[in-house]
């Protein structure tokens, strides 16, 4: 009886696309559709872009099994009910009359846009021509001769630690600004090198840590092999302009120079880290072409953990790989949510002390005195009281309406 009253209400249902959602057939003849708001892509034949076109919110799902010349049985309604409501509303791409404002979801926390898309483009486009091949040969020999001239230099000098071990100076923190700006850039404009729009550039909280973002969700309608120069464009913008800091510190002995190339090299390598969603992460997925390396890995556990309880089913050496890759996950995302929270009650201790620096810094006019590490050690713990704000109004929001699941596969720290 229950069935046949759910059947009756999904009948009458008459599903709406979502508003700015668009698609575009690729070259391979299959689409890809993308809700501009919710950037949660998925790639589909034409025959599921036909029932895209009638999703008007004026057809009823009767209506549309039979406009698209299918008899109006259980199994047909519950397929084209599944359609919309499972899989495509899980995209963000179709609107339901429980909710209709619903937001989306990232991985990236509380992200707020620093550079617009309208300016990103812009930029990108006078940045993109570093992708041309010739282009990056030139580059990478120039990054190449200073290395070895740096190795050269260090070998005969052999400088100490010490000098690299502060931030003091407030050349070294805007260097290091321009460095992680520039990184972003690398993935838009990589993305714009391929003929695809970027989008804006922000700041989150990603596992409690802010980092900066850019936008290039349409990079999924790349290969994997084009989609891996994205992921390598930000490292390969901070590896040069790194390089170019060195060449101006061996040119004008400017010390700031060196330490900024110094931080903006370690940064760099753990950014390939591919246990929490960095570059190295986004590298490695495309590499073996799964779409969420992570999502993969934690299904390919379970199914293991089943494996060791029924040994009927086969467990595949393959699927130990996933397995250990999703320990180490797991342990890393542990260790690194427990660093940055101890280091943010670390902060919150010490925002008296530092707004005292920064105001007798700014009085005495004492400007040296401001560093990276002072201006963030202010501004995180502002931003994590938002964030938990925002988790306290969405644990309320989700005792009252269902959860929504969208995530954004296509952002690049
Ligand atoms: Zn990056």
């Amino acid at each position: 009886m229950k069935n046949k009253t759910n059947q009756v209400e999904v009948i009458h249902k008459t599903p709406k696309l979502r508003k700015n959602t668009y698609w575009e057939k690729l070259p391979d003849g299959r689409y890809y559709i993308n809700n501009k708001d919710s950037s949660n892509p998925l790639i589909v034949s034409e025959y599921v872009v036909h029932f895209l076109e009638l999703a008007t919110g004026m057809n009823t799902i009767k209506q549309i099994c039979e406009k698209a010349g299918l008899s109006v049985n259980n199994s047909n309604v519950e397929k084209i009910h599944e359609l919309f409501y499972v899989t495509l509303y899980s995209k963000g791409v179709i609107e339901t009359e429980e909710s209709k404002t619903k937001k989306k979801k990232s991985y990236i926390n509380l992200s707020f846009t620093i550079i617009p898309e309208k300016s990103v483009i812009f930029i990108s486009k006078y940045l993109a021509f570093l992708f041309h091949r010739k282009v990056v040969i030139i580059s990478l020999l120039f990054s190449l001769f200073v290395l070895l001239w740096s190795s050269v230099h260090f070998l005969n000098t052999r400088p100490t630690l010490t000098g690299i071990n502060n931030f003091s100076s407030i050349l070294v923190t805007i260097l290091l600004i321009l460095v992680f700006f520039l990184h972003e850039f690398g993935h838009a404009s990589a993305l714009y090198y391929f003929e695809e729009v970027p989008r804006k550039i922000g700041i989150g909280l990603y596992l409690f840590a802010p980092v900066l973002f850019a936008d290039v969700t349409d990079s999924w309608k790349l290969n994997n092999k084009k989609r891996m120069v994205v992921d390598f464009g930000g490292l390969y913008f901070q590896f040069i302009i790194s390089c170019f800091y060195l060449f101006i510190f061996f040119i004008s002995a400017h010390n700031d120079f060196l330490i900024a190339a110094f931080f903006s090299f370690i940064i760099g390598v753990l950014n390939l880290n591919p246990f929490i969603k960095m570059d190295g992460y986004w590298l490695l997925s495309d590499f073996l072409n799964i779409t969420d390396l992570k999502q993969k890995a934690q299904k390919e556990t379970l199914f293991f953990i089943q494996c060791i309880f029924k040994e009927r089913i086969q467990c595949k050496i393959q699927q130990i790989a996933f397995v250990l890759y999703y320990v180490f996950n797991l342990l890393f995302t542990i260790a690194f949510i427990s660093y940055m929270l101890v280091w943010n009650v670390e902060l919150f201790k010490q925002i008296p002390a530092n707004i005292k620096t920064i105001l007798l810094a700014i009085l005495e006019g004492r400007y040296h005195n401001i560093n990276i590490i002072l201006i963030e050690s202010l501004i995180l713990p502002l931003v994590v009281i938002f964030l938990v704000l925002k988790v306290l109004i969405k644990l309320l929001d989700k005792s009252f309406f269902k959860p929504y699941k969208v995530k954004i596969n296509g952002i690049k720290p």
